[in-house]
């Protein structure tokens, strides 16, 4: 049995064939972690779609309008870079009321993954970049709203910047994002997060491990998070499509397993998202998923300085 929930949605595969974006590896992933005996099909739980009102904590009421009707231009469909459906936006507020559940989950039990989201590209008024909804933005709100927690901070390794999460967190004291990116590469321009870390091309896992670890130091020292959101992207591998880093699998996993020594030492929830991912074998990306939930899973039978669980 695994340590904590992971909160999964078949209806998360977008089915999109041949596109860059591989949402099978929803599936797969899920798939993988019953098929090697590493979960059972009770760690799993299944996921409510947010509501509105959730979403339209974070995105624009036209927006959230243009989405709802399908009335999004042409233009604003080509910037979101996967092709507008019904099944679409079903996917994307199902992935973020994953989030919002992998949240509630991870306040009760100190660990929680979405086996989905990470959509950090997604703005207020636009999507982008294959992202929709902020689920992670969408969660951090409605456990503020609950009153849940009070301050978030988001730790976001995906190769490319989370500049919509930057974006809807801007300015906001109470939530804490931490950007290491590739700095030649997609979004530009970039916003400003918290501390953002722009990383040269190719750079390899020891360098890219000291930097990490030397940015969450500064992190926790300057903010006392009440839950963390890790954006895991996959794309820092350096067999990636979409990616200029040079991290192995290995290196990928000391990086998750980095993120969680940190967490766990200051007593704080971790909820997992995935974001992208874009390895040119696919069951290389998936294989960098399912070590992040191994990592989590080591990190929380330490024993667990995250919350214990109130029984
Ligand atoms: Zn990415």
């Amino acid at each position: 049995m695994f340590p904590f929930k992971l909160v999964y949605d078949e209806r998360y595969d977008l089915n999109l064939g041949a596109h860059v974006f591989p949402s099978q590896k929803f599936r797969l992933i899920h798939d993988r972690l019953l098929a090697d005996k590493l979960a059972e099909a009770d760690d799993f739980l299944a996921p409510k779609p947010a509501m509105d009102e959730d979403i339209l904590r974070v995105h624009s009421q036209d927006y959230v309008y243009k989405l709802k009707s399908g009335s999004l231009s042409q233009a604003e469909i080509l910037r979101m870079e996967v092709p507008y459906s019904k099944k679409l936006v079903q996917a994307c507020w199902l992935a973020a009321g994953g989030s919002i559940l992998a949240g509630e989950r991870a306040i009760e039990d100190g660990w929680a993954a979405n086996v989905g989201g990470g959509f950090h590209h997604a703005c207020p008024d636009h999507g982008e970049g294959f992202c929709v909804i902020n689920d992670v933005a969408v969660a951090i709100r409605r456990l503020q709203f609950d009153r849940k927690i009070e301050r978030a901070m988001v730790v976001d390794t995906d190769v490319h910047q989370g500049n919509g999460t930057a974006e809807i967190f801007g300015g906001d004291g109470d939530v804490f994002t931490l950007s290491l990116h590739q700095e030649n590469n997609y979004p530009f321009p970039k916003a400003h997060s918290t501390i953002d870390v722009d990383l040269p091309d190719r750079m390899g896992d020891a360098d890219y491990l000291a930097i990490l670890e030397k940015h969450l130091h500064k992190a926790f020292d300057e903010f006392s998070p009440q839950i963390l959101f890790y954006v895991a992207g996959a794309d820092p591998y350096r067999e990636d499509q979409l990616g200029g880093l040079s991290l192995t699998i290995e290196g990928l996993s000391r990086r998750d397993a980095v993120v969680f020594d940190y967490a766990r030492r200051h007593g704080v929830p971790v909820v997992i998202t995935l974001a992208g991912g874009y390895a040119r074998n696919i069951e290389d990306t998936v294989s960098i998923h399912v070590n992040t939930m191994l990592a989590a899973r080591d990190a929380a039978l330490l024993g667990a300085k995250s919350k214990p669980k109130s029984k």
